[in-house]
């Protein structure tokens, strides 16, 4: 059987962007639920995330970019930095345990201690570009993640798959001149944030998906142009920037993806890091909204990293 871990931390439930906001600590709340209910904490380690090192940041973050987040946080209520992202007191506490998950599932895994895990963290970090918070994220985890392996692990060679209804425009800022990072991306397009496909670099893979897009036109362009394109760049790790926001359930997109799709996505992504001579996959969070099928796909998502 798979070792997959599952790292969360009670800090993550401290971001708050207000009682009306989609991206809210029920989500944290509703993942556990289900986990339990499903019986899976039996099968899977549990980790609470580490804080990230102000270092691990700074390989994707710019240091004026960081303290002026740290710099807006207010000591009580709400700031908002733009119309759809905003900081609470704990704001940085649940951002610096988000971004730390990552990078503890990456030295785990280094380490031989698990074979593959899901990250359960928010705020969420793909909309975040190298010095812009947006889109309800802050500091991009998916990459801090992605750079640590290579700087601190010295692998050469990684890929960040991308199954969010959005476009993961913050990781494909960040990358652009980082050939040793391929990120595949299949999104809703034309969509918020209205990127990912206007002259991508080679690295970059982008898969736009027409609103009403369901599972099998999902699966076929997967495996047309994703699995290739993942196999070609033969990653020594692969991270999955798992949003399950374009779930049929959820209305903030318009794409129609159930938990068997997801299971199918996790199960390719599975076979291209065997294909590849290994297992090593760290998957983190990024949206979903609908509660019942955010816990429901998270689940399914994990039972398939652990063989279940
Ligand atoms: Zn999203």
């Amino acid at each position: 059987m798979t070792t997959t871990a599952f790292i969360t931390h009670r800090d993550c439930w401290l971001h708050d962007m207000g009682s009306m906001h989609p991206e809210c600590a029920d989500r944290l709340s509703a993942i556990n639920d289900r986990l339990i209910a499903a019986g899976l904490d039996m099968y899977i380690s549990f980790y609470d995330a580490p804080v990230a090192e102000r270092e691990q940041i700074l390989r994707v973050h710019p240091a004026e970019y960081l303290d002026d987040l740290v710099g807006n946080v207010p000591e009580h209520g709400i700031r908002h930095l733009d119309p759809d992202t905003a900081m609470s007191p704990g704001t940085m506490k649940a951002a610096l345990r988000s971004a730390g998950a990552g990078v503890f599932a990456t030295d785990l895994i280094m380490k031989g201690e698990i074979e593959n895990a899901f990250c359960a963290v928010r705020p969420p970090g793909h909309h975040a570009e190298r010095a812009k918070a947006m889109g309800f994220c802050f500091m991009n985890n998916v990459a801090i993640a992605a750079r640590h392996a290579l700087e601190a692990h010295g692998l050469e060679r990684v890929a960040v798959v991308d199954f969010d209804v959005h476009h993961g425009n913050g990781t494909e800022d960040i990358f652009r001149n980082d050939p040793r990072v391929m990120m595949a991306g299949i999104f809703q397009h034309p969509f918020y944030p209205y990127s990912g496909t206007d002259n991508p670099p080679a690295h970059m893979c982008n898969v736009p998906l027409p609103a009403g897009t369901r599972g099998d036109a999902f699966r076929q362009v997967f495996s047309d142009v994703v699995v290739p394109a993942l196999r070609s760049h033969n990653p020594q790790m692969i991270f999955i920037s798992a949003g399950f926001d374009a779930h049929y359930e959820d209305d903030m997109g318009s794409l129609g993806l159930v938990e068997a799709d997801y299971v199918w996505a996790t199960e390719q992504i599975k076979g291209v890091a065997a294909d590849c001579g290994h297992t090593r996959i760290v998957s983190i969070l990024e949206g979903g909204y609908s509660l019942s099928s955010l816990a429901r796909s998270v689940v399914a998502h994990i039972k398939a990293l652990a063989d279940l």
